[in-house]
């Protein structure tokens, strides 16, 4: 069964999401070993400007006149200090495209450096680097966006199998929302391609969700999220998950609740579009609900971050206003 939703641009991001999901994986598999040190980002860098580059060519291929914002630039890669990573990305980008040199691929990143305009794709290459180093969850995400909503959006997880169960090297998942046709997952690997439909889970009592939250504590607040929980009798730990594979779970119901709040130490931080645009909609679309921590809808209308949001509430949509509820009783 190919994807079940007849879209040419559904089509095109999950090929492409595909594609360099499997090559990222290759990545990871070469070159997070043993020996490389705690300090040493290089693997990660790698597999972000390959991913973006992968993904640049695919779009300047298939929608050459389409804006697209990516995380990446390829400023740090055009001088002496850049030499080695780019070579060391050209031979993964080689994989899939044996013709490329060093400058398409800088080319293809820099496309990246595109305007948020009237419509255009986001791309995060690996969301939840940290998570990528450490061998736990990590995602790529890509989504279109369209008069400042996603329509359409991808997120490939490796680390995770029927998008919901975490599972070290297994198949992996990838996951596929449309707006108005629903959320949808298949295996990465794409051996079989039986596309299953998303649906949240249907808990509507507070005392147990299942609250997913950020490992990272730089990128929320744990102290605020340990009030939250207490106040509202949530019985069980939140849990520690990096990337938008936090989405992706909660879509296919494995969580009731995906928490963003702001740091203490960041409370002027707006959310990036691409870390958010492709999760949001994966859980939308399997019936759940999204806003900022003040219960206003995400808008994607102000360039590459959600300058009019703060923080992230995603839900299964019954447990919605009583969380917004809570956040407001602790002053979030
Ligand atoms: P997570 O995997 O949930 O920790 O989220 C990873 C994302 O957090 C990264 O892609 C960053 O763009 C984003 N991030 C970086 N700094 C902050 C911050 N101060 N607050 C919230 N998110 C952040
Ligand atoms: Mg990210």
């Amino acid at each position: 069964m190919t994807v079940p939703i007849e879209c040419s641009k559904v089509k095109f991001a999950v090929a492409a999401v595909r594609e360099a999901t499997l090559m990222v994986r290759r990545v990871q598999q070469e070159l997070v070993t043993p020996a490389i040190t705690k300090e040493d980002r290089s693997p990660v860098t790698v597999a972000d400007f390959a991913a973006q580059a992968l993904v640049g060519k695919r779009l300047e291929e298939a929608f050459p006149e389409m804006g697209f914002v990516g995380e990446e630039n390829a400023d740090a890669l055009r001088g002496e200090e850049g030499r080695e990573t780019l070579e060391q990305i050209t031979h993964f980008v080689r994989q899939a495209e044996p013709d490329a040199s060093p400058e398409d691929i800088c080319k293809w990143i820099d496309r990246g450096a595109g305007e948020a305009a009237d419509e255009f794709w986001t791309l995060d290459p690996v969301d939840g680097t940290k998570g990528f180093l450490r061998r736990d969850q990590y995602a790529v995400a890509l989504a279109y966006i369209r008069d400042g909503y996603v329509r359409v959006g991808v997120l490939g997880c490796p680390e995770l199998v029927d998008g919901v169960r975490p599972e070290k090297r297994g198949p992996g998942s990838l996951l596929v929302a449309r707006r108005t046709s629903g959320s949808w997952v298949a295996s990465l690997s794409g051996d079989q391609e039986s596309w299953q439909r998303l649906a949240v889970s249907d808990q509507a009592n507070v005392s147990g969700a299942r609250l997913l939250r950020s490992v990272e504590r730089a990128h929320t607040n744990t102290g605020g999220i340990g009030q939250l929980v207490a106040r509202l009798g949530i019985t069980a730990d939140p849990v520690p998950m990096d990337s938008q594979a936090k989405y992706a779970v909660l879509a296919a119901g494995g969580g009731e609740v995906n928490l963003r709040l702001l740091s203490p130490k960041r409370l002027d931080y707006r959310e990036k579009i691409w870390d958010q645009a492709a999760g949001s909609i994966v859980v939308e679309e399997a019936g759940g609900k999204v806003s900022d921590l003040d219960g206003k809808p995400l808008d994607f209308s102000y360039g590459r971050t959600l300058a009019t949001n703060r923080g992230i509430l995603a839900t299964n949509r019954h447990l919605h206003d009583t969380l917004l509820t809570g956040l407001k009783r602790i002053g979030a």
